[in-house]
């Protein structure tokens, strides 16, 4: 399997899109990346990666810990916050900052500062890279003197599905 390549090839997930092949994606890049850090992939840090795998929506830890709950035995908060934080590290899921959930990158591996694009009505959460807009940052910043450890830029809006109903 290539995992140099995202599934998907619009930056917003379309309608009516194969989603089995998102998944699957997701969870043989999860694999793929824990051979090549020396990480064991186990089954909770899986769960909550499928969890967060079935949409392109994201979901808080509460909610991810109500899955989970609905599967099998409720875990306790603090290690689903641990699987986050490792899935984090590993760059297979994002942090909205804005909204503090989380979702399953499906896009290649990131080696610019990504924009989200966040529709408010489904929930539904796309992904650029825009050169463009990072340079901005780094033009701003350098005027200001400011050295930036971290950008967050969440755009939220409606997606052209919502928008037309
Ligand atoms: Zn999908
Ligand atoms: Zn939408």
């Amino acid at each position: 399997m290539n995992t140099d390549r995202s599934v998907e090839s619009p930056h917003f997930p379309q309608v009516g899109h194969d989603h089995a092949r998102c998944q699957s994606w997701i969870l043989q890049r999860a694999e793929v990346r824990c051979r090549q850090e020396g990480m064991r992939f186990i089954p909770q840090r899986r769960e909550v990666l499928e969890i967060l795998a079935t949409s392109h929506r994201s979901l808080g830890a509460y909610d991810i810990l109500e899955r989970m709950q609905a599967r099998a035995r409720r875990p306790p908060p603090a290690a689903v916050y641990r699987s986050l934080e490792f899935l984090l590290g590993l760059g297979l899921i994002h942090r909205m900052a804005g909204r503090n959930t989380y979702f399953a990158c499906t896009r290649s591996d990131h080696d610019q500062q990504i924009q989200f694009w966040i529709c408010r009505h489904c929930g539904m959460v796309g992904e650029t890279e825009s050169p463009v807009v990072a340079g901005e940052w780094q033009r701003l910043s350098d005027s200001l003197g400011f050295r930036v450890s971290s950008v967050n830029v969440e755009i939220e809006g409606e997606c052209i599905t919502c928008r037309n109903p």
